[in-house]
């Protein structure tokens, strides 16, 4: 790790008036759900750009939650990494206005995150395709969804087909999360974008936009990614975990310094 891009990054963010972050799947990557780039057992599996197309859930539900049943007990399973925990204790001193996260896993909340914008949905909820009805899955006080026993897939009360309330890739992304984002963003004088490979549009337009309107990019990755010649200031290799931590130790020393 460059300590001499952490004092920087350190400087930027403890400066900052409205610094937000951008997350997606490689934050989440050290709480045991893989990403889909990368190596990671299930999208190895199950190519994404196949089951997670609206048009392969709309033809072939079954098939496709197959492959959810199996996410769900890798989401169930995964609890907050440090990363989570970082970026929660941020907001909490000041250091972070809000996260745009990408990921459906509910880490960031489960960490202590408060303002937390889901870009692609939340993998606990489901929605009737057919009326709308959403249901929570860990909800035990609202009404159950059905399970078709023949189909076996879940269905609404009113006999729709239930899905994630996921955003799937030839779906659009729900109003009040893209506007939420985009007020964020254009408010933001520093963005920190962490474990993205920026390739998923249009999450990937919000770190353009940011730029444009003069905001600080600092990225943390394993590796560069198409974000960080287009537009970062300061690329922070390495885990999101130790990065993230050797950030905020670094912003605590200066804050010391500075009382
Ligand atoms: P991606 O899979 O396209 O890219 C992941 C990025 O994270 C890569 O650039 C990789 O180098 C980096 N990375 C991996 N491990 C890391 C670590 N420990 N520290 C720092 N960086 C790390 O992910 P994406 O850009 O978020 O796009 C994929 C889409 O898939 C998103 O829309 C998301 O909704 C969905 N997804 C979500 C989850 C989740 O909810 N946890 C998991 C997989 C996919």
């Amino acid at each position: 790790m460059d300590k001499h891009k952490i004092k920087e990054a350190a400087r930027i963010l403890s400066f900052a008036h409205f610094p937000i972050a951008l997350t997606g799947a490689g934050i989440s990557e050290e709480s045991g759900i893989p990403a889909f780039r990368g190596e990671g057992g299930l999208w190895a599996k199950y190519n994404p750009a196949e089951y997670a197309h609206i048009n392969a859930f709309l033809e072939n539900p079954k098939k496709v939650w197959q492959m959810l049943k199996e996410l769900d007990g890798i989401l169930r399973a995964a609890k907050p990494n440090p990363a989570h925990k970082v970026l929660a204790l941020m907001e909490a001193e000041g250091l972070l206005k809000g996260i745009v996260t990408q990921n459906v896993d509910n880490l960031h909340q489960a960490a202590g995150s408060k303002r937390v914008v889901e870009f692609h949905g939340n993998a606990f909820c489901l929605r009737c395709l057919s009326c709308g009805r959403a249901y929570k899955k860990e909800d035990m006080s609202s009404e159950q969804p059905l399970i078709d026993l023949i189909q076996d897939v879940p269905r609404c009360h009113c006999g729709g087909l239930l899905k994630p309330d996921v955003v799937f890739f030839g779906e659009n992304i729900p109003t009040r999360a893209l506007l939420e984002a985009q007020v964020l963003t254009a408010a933001c004088d520093v963005m920190l974008i962490i474990g993205t490979s920026g390739e998923v549009a249009p999450a990937n337009y919000l770190p353009y936009d940011a730029k444009q309107h003069g905001a600080k990019i600092i990225e943390i990755n394993l590796e560069a990614t198409i974000l960080t010649e287009a537009v970062t200031d300061i690329f922070l290799q390495g885990k999101a975990s130790k990065v993230l931590i050797a950030l905020e130790e670094e912003i605590r020393g200066m804050r010391g310094k500075k009382s």
